[in-house]
């Protein structure tokens, strides 16, 4: 019978970066259902080209993190600058969408700058109670830029309704400019330092899988291949498929929260149907090997329903080691609310949306081609979220749990945010939390 102290599930940058603070000073296993490291910060070959799960770029701001993170990939990382557009009315201008209006058309560009104004003069107050997201951005962007870029942004990424969708995760990621900054990216200067990525770093070579390969080679507890089926935390007991029982003391999971909670033979009814209640979407990523591409962006959002895809990116203006010589690597995004996505068919609307944008000239030009589905890609934001996390987590506390990282926790993250909360779930431990 294998026992353990601290148990850790799933490999990913919370797994990983959790055994890393516990090596050599606290035993520990870190289990891994795939035969890779990583999770989706993993990067894939086919053919001569190397793809990620999507545009995967470290935007680093806390400073243990970033030492962790720039110290695993030794010199193998770029600092990079970033260009980001927006692709609205046939015509590309830089995010953010609502400090760059300048490439919209006249009329786009005046309905968005007034209704900004007109929002910003009225200031409304938030309502007391959770605010939508749809009425969010009315009152703080007002009815342009909502109308043009962030209602059907929003609504095909989350593939939810926006008025269910709750607004804590925007702080972060949605950038709000001053009316001065509206006004100069209309019609002035542009804005280039708003939003939290305007500078990302990269590894130079190998993809963003050379992240967690680095920090998975010198970890002695780490087991590939390892597939949790189920837990009882009352006992410290995993069931570990082809092995057999696993006695652990502590445990830090780092896979989706509501499949762990469905695993754990001891947890509440209460605690269960919480969460029965989380929802998420499912992304495909279509990444493509394209020869003779002319693109020197970054990546793009595509607000309009013409596209299938919400982004696309193009990860050869990261690193150009990702492709050979003379060809460029997109990679291409479509959310789904779970329902499978007819890859055929959508291959066909990506390729006619990439031409009409202008970063395709010819189907012909693509050499290679990976589909990849990320089943749990973001969680969705609700009232039901809102509610059932203070019941799951109570429960897992009682029980020394940490359940971390990007789905662990339920959260929109990202991975220096896996890095940073594997790294402090392991100190907790080691202060024998
Ligand atoms: C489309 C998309 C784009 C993104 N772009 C960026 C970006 O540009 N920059 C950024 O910083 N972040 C980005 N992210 C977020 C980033 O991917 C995550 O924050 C981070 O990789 C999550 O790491 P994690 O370890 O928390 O979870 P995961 O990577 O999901 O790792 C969990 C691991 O647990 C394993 N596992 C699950 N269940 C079990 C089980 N029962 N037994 C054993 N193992 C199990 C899984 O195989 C997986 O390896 C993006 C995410 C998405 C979906």
């Amino acid at each position: 019978m294998l026992k353990t102290d601290v148990l850790i599930i799933g490999g990913g940058l919370a797994g990983l970066a959790a055994g890393a603070a516990l090596e050599g000073k606290n035993d520990y296993l870190a289990a891994e259902r795939e035969q890779r490291a990583g999770g989706l910060a993993a990067t894939l070959r086919k053919g001569a080209f190397y793809f990620d799960y999507s545009g995967h770029l470290l935007h680093l701001r806390w400073p243990r993190t970033s030492e962790f993170i720039l110290k695993a990939l030794g010199g193998n990382c770029a600092r990079i600058r970033r260009d980001a557009r927006i692709y609205a009315h046939k015509s590309w201008t830089p995010y953010p969408f609502q400090a760059n209006l300048s490439g919209m058309p006249d009329k786009v560009k005046a309905e968005c700058v007034s209704g900004f104004l007109k929002a910003y003069n009225a200031a409304r107050p938030a309502p007391a109670g959770p605010e939508a997201f749809s009425g969010w951005t009315r009152r703080v962007f007002g009815d342009g830029i909502s109308e043009h870029f962030m209602l059907p942004y929003n609504a095909k990424l989350w593939q939810y309704p926006l008025g269910r969708l709750t607004t804590e995760w925007c702080a972060p990621f949605v950038p709000v400019p001053k009316p001065e900054e509206v006004i100069e990216g209309a019609y002035g200067k542009r804005s280039e330092g708003l939003g939290y990525n305007t500078v990302f770093h990269y590894p130079k070579r190998g993809g963003i899988g050379s992240l967690a390969n680095a920090v998975a080679r010198n970890l002695s507890g780490l087991r590939l291949g390892l597939q949790v089926d189920s837990v009882n935390l009352k006992k410290g007991v995993a069931q570990v498929r082809h092995f057999g029982p696993v006695h652990f003391r502590r445990l830090i999971n780092t896979s989706p929260l509501d499949e762990f909670i469905s695993s754990a033979e001891d947890a509440p009814i209460a605690v269960r149907r919480a969460a029965g209640s989380l929802r998420h979407n499912t992304v495909y990523v279509l990444n493509l090997g394209v020869r003779g591409a002319k693109a020197d962006m970054h990546w793009g959002y595509f607000p309009g329903a013409e596209f299938p895809f919400y982004r696309t990116g193009v990860a050869t203006n990261f690193s150009k080691s990702l492709a050979p010589r003379g060809c460029a690597s997109y990679y291409v995004e479509i959310a789904t609310p779970g329902t499978p996505l007819d890859l055929a068919s959508a291959e066909a609307a990506i390729l006619k949306g990439l031409k009409a944008c202008g970063l395709l000239k010819s189907s012909s030009q693509v050499v290679e081609k990976l589909w990849l589905k990320i089943p749990c890609a973001y969680v969705v934001y609700n009232r039901e979220r809102a509610e059932a996390l203070p019941v799951i987590f109570d429960w897992l506390k009682a029980r020394k749990v940490q359940s971390i990282g990007r789905y662990g926790a339920w959260k929109y993250s990202f991975m220096e945010e896996s890095v940073k909360e594997g790294l402090e779930a392991a100190d907790k431990f080691l202060k024998r939390w």
